[in-house]
């Protein structure tokens, strides 16, 4: 009996000295899996275009139906995105989705990706619809839409590029 007790505490003096595994969340945020897909954001180019041409195939792809685009035209003096068309309204129903990351797959200009922030909390049902302001990055340069551009010069709704891997 004895030794059995003695065996318990040597078990509980060990993990006394161990390192804590406790992480003091929400001061402190644990580093997620490269892979770890979390929030929900819609990228802009460098020039602050958007990636989102409003194709809608997200949507299609969407095992949960929580996408919803709506589409409008860009013109030169009013362009939002590349192309003939962009998202003028892009929604996710977030207590829908499941997070399998089939939107970020399907999309041909890797406007949506899932990122690493897990910190998403609602406490109404229209809170837990992410639109596009809540999901449009900024950009360090402040460069935003709608912008003004020179004719002809953004006619292709997906860039040119040698690796699609590479936007
Ligand atoms: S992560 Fe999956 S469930 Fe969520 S919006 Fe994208 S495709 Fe739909
Ligand atoms: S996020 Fe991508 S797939 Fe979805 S509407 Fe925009 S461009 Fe199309």
């Amino acid at each position: 009996m004895l030794v059995e007790l003695l065996r318990g505490l040597k078990t509980t003096f060990k993990m006394m000295l161990d390192k804590p595994v406790t992480i003091q969340y929400p001061e402190q945020k644990r580093e997620v899996r490269p892979r770890y897909r979390g929030k929900h954001e819609l990228k802009r180019y460098d020039n602050g275009l958007e990636k989102c041409i409003g194709c809608a195939l997200c949507a299609a792809a969407c095992p949960a139906d929580a996408i919803f685009v709506e589409a409008g035209e860009n013109t030169d003096e009013v362009r939002f995105s590349p192309g003939d068309r962009y998202a003028s309204t892009y929604e996710i129903n977030l207590l829908r989705c499941i997070y399998c990351g089939y939107c970020e797959d399907a999309c041909p200009t890797g406007a949506i990706e899932l990122e690493h922030e897990y910190d998403i909390n609602f406490s109404s049902r229209l809170d837990a619809i992410a639109d596009k302001d809540k999901m449009l990055v900024s950009l360090a340069n402040d460069l935003s839409t709608p912008q003004e551009t020179k004719p002809g010069t953004f006619t292709r709704s997906i860039p040119d590029m040698e690796n699609p891997a590479d936007y």
